[in-house]
């Protein structure tokens, strides 16, 4: 299909960019790699009026680098960077597996960390991972200057999110891992590869027992959401195939799963507990000796 019309801006700067945003408001949208938004053009899903094409902003706005307490991502860096990032190899390598799932090449190629996050597609990877992994978005408006705002603050709904129409996503930030150990599997739609159902964990174990445990579901209901029961089931625990089970047990009976054509609400509330376990699992069993900093 063909979409909509639009004007069409292409501005050099950060500071052109948040002035186009704070012009336009609601009627403007900014493409990044364009892998979703384009789709939902082409379908008449989205139908907006000026279109803001940040690719010069590419060399700016894609970076991986560290700073004293966190891991610190450029919104416009691709997932192929991601993916073959030896600092995030080294530090949280759960970041470049996950990347590696996302798509094809092409998507990986394209696609950027900060377009995953404000299009909020709930069966999107990488919302779930940044969310276990407690990251923090750097907003940014010509108006109000920069904004932080904690992983769980920012997704509302479906593809709704809390980032204001004059806002650019302009950063994620990652605290430094402090002995964690993470992992990310998902049941994958053999089509597109997004998630049906994934699960990312976070944990860290002291002489074997569970310190500290996050989980986070991907494809499961409208935004990425945590496994708060399991978790708090595990913290203190010494965990075996029993207590991971126990804690899992029906873990998603109560979350108003989605529904479609990919998964019904029961297929994706069972394949929660499924993935859930053997992302813990993998988590527990990662040789953490080869995370360094
Ligand atoms: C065939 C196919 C398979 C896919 N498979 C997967 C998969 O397995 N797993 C997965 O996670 N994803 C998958 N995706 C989605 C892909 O990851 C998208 O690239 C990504 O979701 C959006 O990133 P983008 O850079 O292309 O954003 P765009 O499409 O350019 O933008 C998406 C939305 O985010 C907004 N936006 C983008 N950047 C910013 C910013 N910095 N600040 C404010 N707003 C911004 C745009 O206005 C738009 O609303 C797939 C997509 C396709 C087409």
């Amino acid at each position: 299909m063909i979409p909509s019309l639009f004007d069409y801006f292409a501005p050099s700067t950060l500071d052109e960019t948040l002035l186009l945003l704070d012009q336009y408001g609601e009627d403007g949208k900014i493409l990044a790699g364009g892998h979703s938004l384009i789709p939902a053009m082409r379908l008449r899903l989205a139908q907006p009026e000026k279109i803001i094409d940040i690719g010069a902003l590419r060399p700016q706005l894609s970076y991986i680098k560290q700073n004293d307490n966190n891991i610190v991502i450029g919104a416009m860096t691709s997932y192929y960077e991601i993916e073959t990032s030896t600092l995030l190899k080294e530090t949280w390598p759960v970041l470049p597996e996950a990347t590696s799932l996302i798509g094809d090449t092409q998507i990986r190629n394209w696609g950027t960390i900060g377009g995953s996050l404000v299009h909020a597609d709930p069966s999107s990877d990488l919302p779930a991972v940044l969310l276990a992994l407690g990251a923090e978005l750097v907003l940014q408006s010509k108006a109000g200057g920069e904004r932080l705002v904690p992983i769980e603050e920012f997704f509302v709904h479906i593809m709704t999110t809390s980032i204001e129409p004059n806002e650019l996503l302009i950063e994620i930030r990652i605290p430094k891992p402090q002995g964690q150990k993470a992992s990310y599997v998902k049941l994958a739609n053999k089509a597109s590869h997004y998630a049906v159902v994934g699960a990312a964990v976070v944990v860290s174990l002291n002489q074997g027992i569970i310190r500290e445990i996050k989980i986070a579901f991907s494809g499961l209901a409208a935004t990425p959401l945590r496994a708060e029961g399991v978790e708090e089931a595990l913290k203190g625990q010494l965990p075996n195939d029993a207590i991971i089970a126990a804690a899992c047990k029906e873990c998603a009976a109560e979350v108003d799963a989605l529904t479609d054509l990919h998964g019904s609400q029961e297929y994706r509330r069972a394949m929660a507990e499924v993935y859930a376990k053997r992302a813990i699992k993998a988590a527990i069993s990662r040789n953490l000796s080869l995370i360094r900093l």
